[in-house]
């Protein structure tokens, strides 16, 4: 290696290298701006949901440039005010786009202490308070799920929950894979429901299991997953030589809101021994309330679950926690690596408290800490009460939907998933030729662009196996209020009134 040459020899090391002194004030700043323009603005009703710019007029507006020369604090403090007031306003009450959407105050306050804190809940010697919340947050969503032991670790959202559990179904089966890779694996078969999310997919490609080994398993009218066929599925991949592993059920799927039938699909998989995993990525939440807990009867008798906070509760993105049944250490050994810089067993403390083997990642955000104030803030009731109250908001615009001309639905909602087509008076009256479904599946993105160039709303809309685009719209939002959702029908009426 080089000598170190004479770089930086000019720089004075006397003082510090940062005007902490602008930097606070800078910082005081900014707080104003972000209580303004990114809470008050944001959640205000009579101000719009986006603001919608074409790409290059959007770069240009942004002066998106990285030059050799900083700027001064007026002009970045302008910046800062541009990136909330060009981005999407997703606390505002008429944003529906996503399955994440609202504000809580709470939640955000503890997003704003885990950036200021900036640390890794990997050791408890760096982060001592957050690995403790996280130990409870994780043993409280378990006990919901109805264990009193087991295991966990938050992941960076859901996708890469469901990765963990095929990872550690895998372990658990052939440990010796972890060293010795796929290649004396047998040919393993992995199962979910046509209408899981495609995350499962995706897992099996990087875990190096192929896409082709995931088995979709048909699904009936309301988007569960059908028993049967699981069985008959688990047998014909049985038949083709392949090894049955895994089988991830889910509870709220990503569109229509369905939730599999756990207890049934609990049975298929003890009786050929398979690690059953729930993706309750979505529809998890209904375990905080005691009316809603029934939709995921049989969760107990899973090994593992996903559950997004950051979905149904508002927690903010991202707070996905994967839940494990067991407690004997499986996660740490399937994913540990014992860095000797990071993991030493000859530290003064318990190092059982160093969870970071736990995660294949290295650095991690502290997600439980966000969930954990807001659960303070609100308590377990509070959280129920949230999840119920969407409820009732999707009740509403049922009746509504049902009741106004022009809205049709595409299938009675289970969650809060509410699915319908908007028919056109031009479109009326027409159903049933192939003509009118290609016509219909036009719809949804017309009016979708219209409300986005006018920056009145937001909502998602997709195909869905033979149907044509339609609307999706949930509500987690607890700030929507009746007028918004009357709001949100006029909209689409008057937007949609003459395609
Ligand atoms: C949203 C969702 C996921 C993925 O979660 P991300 O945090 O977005 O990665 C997985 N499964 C279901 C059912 C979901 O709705």
């Amino acid at each position: 290696m080089a000598e170190p040459s004479g770089i930086g020899d000019s720089i004075p090391l006397d003082d510090p290298g940062l005007d902490i002194a602008a930097g606070e004030e800078f910082l005081q700043e900014v707080f104003q701006i972000l209580l303004e323009e990114g809470v008050q603005k944001s959640t205000d009703v009579t101000q719009k949901v986006c603001e919608w710019k074409e790409p290059q007029e959007l770069r240009e507006l942004m002066d998106l440039e990285l030059r050799s020369d900083g700027e001064g604090q007026e002009r970045l403090l302008q910046r800062c005010r541009d990136v909330l007031r060009l981005s999407v306003r997703t606390g505002h009450p008429r944003f529906f786009n996503q399955l994440f959407s609202g504000l809580d105050h709470h939640a955000l306050a503890g997003r704003f202490l885990t950036e200021t804190l900036n640390t890794s809940p990997y050791t408890y010697e760096v982060a001592p308070v957050l690995v403790l919340m996280e130990e409870q947050v994780l043993a409280k969503l378990r006990e919901l799920v109805g264990w009193s032991s087991g295991d966990g670790i938050f992941a960076p959202g859901g996708s890469m929950s469901n990765m963990l559990a095929m990872n550690v179904a895998r372990f658990r089966r052939f440990p010796e894979s972890r060293s010795r890779g796929n290649w004396d694996l047998p040919r393993l078969g992995l199962f979910a429901s046509q209408e899981s999310h495609y995350s499962i997919l995706k897992g099996a490609a990087l875990l190096g299991i192929g896409t082709d080994n995931v088995h979709l398993v048909r699904t009936d009218e309301r988007g569960k997953m059908i028993p049967e066929e699981l069985e008959k599925e688990i047998q014909r991949v049985k038949a083709e030589g392949s090894e049955p592993l895994f089988v991830c059920a889910t509870s709220g799927t990503t569109v229509l809101g369905a939730f599999d039938p756990l207890d049934a699909i609990a049975d298929i998989c003890a009786r050929h021994g398979l690690w059953l995993h729930v993706d309750a990525a979505w529809g998890g939440s209904a375990l905080l309330s005691p009316q809603l807990r029934h939709l995921l009867a049989g969760i107990h008798r899973s090994d593992s679950v996903t559950w997004n906070p950051h979905k149904l509760l508002m927690v903010g993105l991202q707070c996905s926690a994967f839940l494990l049944r067991d407690s004997s250490g499986l996660l740490q050994r399937c994913h540990g690596v014992g860095a000797s810089y990071l993991f030493q067993q000859d530290k003064f403390y318990d190092v059982s408290l160093d969870t970071g083997d736990k995660s294949p990642q290295c650095g991690r955000r502290a997600d439980g800490l966000k969930l954990w104030i807001l659960w303070k803030a609100v308590g377990t009731r509070g959280l129920g009460w949230r999840v119920e109250r969407a409820f009732a908001a999707t009740r509403y615009l049922l009746e509504q939907v049902k009741r106004r001309e022009g809205f049709q639905l595409v299938m009675e909602p289970e969650f809060i998933n509410l699915c319908f087509w908007f028919i056109p008076p031009s479109l009326q009256g027409q159903e049933s030729s192939p003509e009118f479904w290609d016509k219909l599946g036009k719809v949804a993105p017309a009016i979708k662009e219209k409300m986005i160039r006018r920056g009145s709303m937001m909502v998602g809309y997709q195909p869905l196996g033979s149907r044509v685009n339609f609307f999706r719209q949930i509500i987690t939002n607890p700030a929507v209020t009746r007028q918004d959702l009357d709001f949100f029908l006029d909209e689409i009426q008057e937007l949609g009134w003459d395609l």
